[in-house]
């Protein structure tokens, strides 16, 4: 059984259309359904604005939810910041910090959105506006639903804007796994960062997360697993520049999965980045994705109420 968070609100567009796949997000469910999956949804909040705030620079916060976003922060997230999109904005860390909860009560759940890992401080970035990951870790946190939390981002791009938002901080710590020369130029520091060769393919890959990721799990010792789980690896994504398979994909989420399980850590998982024509072969990875994370979690859940 997979908990979802989804709002309607995820999949409107933007005014004027742009490269970014909006309806991807509707057609995740439609991916889901057509699998069979057994699906619980649950509908998010909008974000409160102080813990927008929390992490953002507050005049950037009030940019965007008075639909004021100056042209050039405009260009550098890469479409306009519409009356919708500001809503969105606000919805998806709600999204996020919903399904982090959920997990934490169930082992895992996700947000059928998010993974906005671009948006920094006092700007959002490539096709990110505020910074989900960030905003849902640092309340929980802040409200003590957890103490050390460890934000995964396995998007073929690296977790730039997470990794400054919390640079320094010794209650998150971050890992990224990313194609070394896709965006962004001008890379972040995280806590652990992987950088791989174009190209890469599913043995090198695995080789290489198997190898880096157990070893901050067990330095760290996180209490709540945020995974970015980005379909973007994949060989066919437009905006990729690695090659891994329908398999290396299962094989990377069924990995990070065990290493929660590993050491009885809940997982909450967002969407993240994939890219292409055919949106609709993007929702069904990020549905098989979600998937496999659920199935893994299965037994768990089943312990939790005595089957
Ligand atoms: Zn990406």
């Amino acid at each position: 059984m997979l908990r979802l968070v989804h709002h309607r609100a995820y999949v409107w567009p933007v005014a004027d259309g742009g490269a970014f796949p909006w309806n991807k997000y509707g057609l995740l469910m439609d991916a889901l359904a057509e699998r069979d999956a057994a699906i619980e949804t649950h509908a998010p909040d909008p974000m409160p604005v102080r813990w927008l705030e929390a992490v953002h620079d507050p005049d950037y916060v009030a940019e965007v939810l008075e639909v004021r976003v100056p042209s050039a922060k405009a260009r550098r997230i890469g479409f306009p910041v519409t009356e919708r999109v500001a809503e969105r904005a606000r919805l998806v860390p709600g999204g996020t910090w919903l399904a982090a909860r959920l997990a934490l009560a169930h082992g895992f759940a996700a947000n059928g959105a998010g993974g906005s890992h671009h948006a920094l401080y006092n700007s959002g970035a490539g096709y990110c506006v505020f910074n989900d990951l960030a905003i849902a870790a640092n309340r929980l946190i802040a409200e003590g639903d957890a103490a050390r939390v460890l934000i995964v981002d396995c998007d073929v791009h690296q977790g730039d804007g997470t990794a400054s938002l919390f640079a320094g901080r010794p209650d998150v710590a971050t890992y990224s796994i990313h194609a070394e020369k896709n965006f962004p130029a001008r890379k972040a520091r995280s806590t652990a960062d992987v950088e791989l060769p174009d190209g890469t393919g599913d043995d090198p890959y695995l080789e290489a997360l198997t190898r880096s990721l157990p070893p901050l799990v067990d330095s760290f010792r996180p209490d709540l697993i945020l995974y970015q789980a980005g379909v973007d690896p994949h060989r066919d994504d437009k905006l990729g520049r690695l090659a891994l398979s329908d398999d290396g994909l299962a094989r990377r989420d069924c990995f990070v999965a065990a290493e929660a399980l590993r050491i009885g850590a809940p997982l909450a998982a967002t969407v993240g980045g994939g890219y292409g024509v055919d949106r609709m072969a993007l929702a069904r990875r990020h549905a098989a994705t979600l998937l496999t994370l659920a199935d893994a979690f299965a037994p768990v859940v089943a312990a939790q109420v005595g089957v």
